[in-house]
């Protein structure tokens, strides 16, 4: 039985995805003291929760067996990410049962700026009856700026236009393709952009990046008489500076439903008196709505079960990618990024700093892209792949993807990415590993044949080709006569089979690399004997298992 602890207050909708599972023992506890808390978690396989349980070290330690926690929305504020994936515990939440709720909000908010509802509505409470003094503008003909082309900025692009507005959105991280799919202009530059819109409506994460993106100098740049409209995250509009700027009345409006701290202050800019006429404040119900609220505690329970049993999990975040989901052809470049990872750990001496991946060809452009999530990972796949493999080597196999990118963090690795157009191969991976102490990289590519075999097809510039499957013996000769039958000779003597051969050259070096492809294994001493001899440079062997 899998034992599931919901310790906030969640849909029902949600609960009977778990109550209706036979294999699902369901405890439902709402209220815990943290003390109450530690010892409930002790055996639990799953957790739902909302915002209000700190999924903390001390909590991830005290849940021995938990190998799953989903938050019913989208925030992870009170999960500890880092530590949670260092534990091997999938965390997920549910960003798109939101998405139209959040849009909707959106559209509410932008619509009763620029007509003043709310102030209407207040002055006719109070017994008035002053039409002239609420004349608004209309959204028609007006241009809008998306920051933030994600799913909720996509929703509101396509509304927005049926309203009649010119779109446009900044975003560096999409493509041109999924710009024009939604119709926008896509702006290169963000203070360019604003300086062009009518109306500003921010639909990005906060992040490092995007924390005060729309601060004083953003509001500066924007156009004289502009709205703006943030109902994304708190922190990333200057309070202080964008109630100045209503009050100058270099912006005209703004409707904001998230804060810098929640609730927000008495003494939130926002809230002072003086600029009541210019802006439209709501309490953060972006994502309040029945709909949304049954939607989000679906998804996280049919996810958290999903986990739980092994299958693909679209919403975990600390997941780099589902690796199900990947298409057939792409899934052999993951293993095969993962075996050069593992291979290249084996050629360094050196603890690496630095892991460059290089990705060449078309199954790497950006167009084709697997699904990648970007919290908190920004590499495709293959890069973590590459990067698991390289760590495989010394943390062994329970090294997963989601831990991998922390203990690269961890260890002060840096990575870097990059795709490119195809190299010698049309599809081909390459790794290279930095040490301080070197002065060259240690560099592996590999690809995958037309067949659908894995072949490394180069070690540290050297051509050579060989399956990396089995035991491996790899070593770099004086390429003069006799190295390779010495070698041949002593693994003889050893009773070694060599099953395959491969040797690569590189013109003028006077070395080789060679590739041995060994039945079973090559004995230690072996291994040792032709370390010592004088016409090897180095040797290892490489056993790639099954699992690899
Ligand atoms: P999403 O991940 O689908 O989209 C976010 C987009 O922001 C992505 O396209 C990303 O490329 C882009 N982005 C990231 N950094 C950027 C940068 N520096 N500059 C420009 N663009 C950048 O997210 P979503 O589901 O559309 O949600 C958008 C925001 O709305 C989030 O902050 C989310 O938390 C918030 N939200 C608020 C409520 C609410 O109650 N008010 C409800 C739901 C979502």
């Amino acid at each position: 039985m899998l034992k599931v602890l919901v310790t906030e207050k969640i849909s029902e909708a949600g609960l009977d995805v778990l109550r209706q599972d036979p294999e699902v023992q369901l405890f439902v506890k709402t209220g815990l003291s943290r003390e109450e808390l530690l010892a409930e978690v002790r055996d639990v396989d799953g957790m739902i929760t909302r915002s209000g349980t700190p999924l903390d070290p001390e909590v991830l330690d005290a849940a021995k067996r938990l190998r799953a926690a989903a938050r019913a929305g989208v925030g992870l504020d009170n999960i500890d990410l880092a530590e949670a994936s260092r534990k091997g515990v999938v965390v997920i939440n549910a960003p798109t049962g939101n998405t139209l709720a959040a849009t909707e909000h959106t559209m509410a908010m932008m619509l009763s700026m620029v007509r003043k509802v709310p102030q209407a509505f207040q002055s006719l409470a109070s017994g008035e009856w002053k039409r002239s003094r609420f004349l608004g503008r209309q959204l028609s003909g007006k241009r809008l700026l998306v920051v933030g082309l994600g799913r909720i900025g996509t929703q509101v692009a396509a509304r927005c236009r049926a309203f009649g507005m010119e779109v446009s959105a900044y975003d560096p991280y999409v493509s041109q393709a999924k710009a024009d799919r939604a119709g926008v202009r896509l702006m290169e530059d963000l203070k360019g952009a604003l300086s062009l819109a009518d109306v500003v409506t921010l639909h990005v994460p906060l992040t490092a990046e995007t924390r005060g993106i729309i601060d004083g100098e953003a509001i500066k740049a924007c156009r004289p008489g502009a709205y703006l409209v943030n109902c994304a995250r708190g922190g990333l509009v200057d309070e202080a500076a964008c109630a100045e700027a209503l009050r100058s009345g270099h912006l005209a409006g703004a409707a904001i439903d998230v804060y810098d701290g929640e609730p927000p202050r008495p003494d939130n800019p926002l809230l002072a008196d003086d600029i009541r006429e210019k802006v439209i404040l709501t309490p953060h119900i972006g994502a309040n709505t029945e709909e949304a609220q049954s939607a989000v505690a679906v998804i996280a329970c049919s996810n958290l079960l999903a986990s739980l049993k092994g299958k693909p999990c679209e919403n975990a975040v600390n997941l780099p990618f589902v690796e199900q989901s990947l298409p057939e052809g792409t899934r052999a470049f993951l293993s095969l990024a993962r075996k050069l990872g593992y291979l290249a750990a084996h050629l360094s001496r050196e603890p690496a700093t630095q892991l460059k991946v290089s990705l060449r060809g078309p199954l790497f452009s950006p167009a084709e892209e697997p699904v990648c999530f970007e919290i908190p990972y920004h590499f495709s796949p293959f890069t973590v792949a590459g990067l698991k493999g390289y760590l495989e080597y010394s943390h062994g196999p329970e090294v997963n993807y989601m831990s991998a990118p922390m203990l690269a963090e961890d260890k002060g690795i840096r990575i870097e990415e990059s795709r490119t157009g195809p190299g010698t191969w049309r599809n081909q991976v390459e790794l290279e590993l930095f040490s301080p102490g070197s002065r060259e990289g240690i560099s592996v590519s590999g690809t995958i044949t037309e067949e659908g075999r894995q072949r490394v097809v180069n070690i540290g510039g050297y051509w050579i080709e060989f399956i990396p499957e089995g035991t491996v013996l790899l070593f770099s000769n004086h390429d003069r006569p006799g190295v390779i039958g010495k070698v041949g000779t002593l693994l003889g003597r050893a009773g070694t089979n060599i099953a395959n051969f491969a040797l690569g050259r590189r013109n003028g070096s006077g070395l080789a690399v060679g590739a041995l492809q060994i039945d079973d294994d090559v004995p230690m001493p072996v291994l040792e004997e032709l370390k010592k001899d004088v016409d090897l440079l180095w040797a290892v062997k490489v056993r790639f298992t099954e699992d690899l």
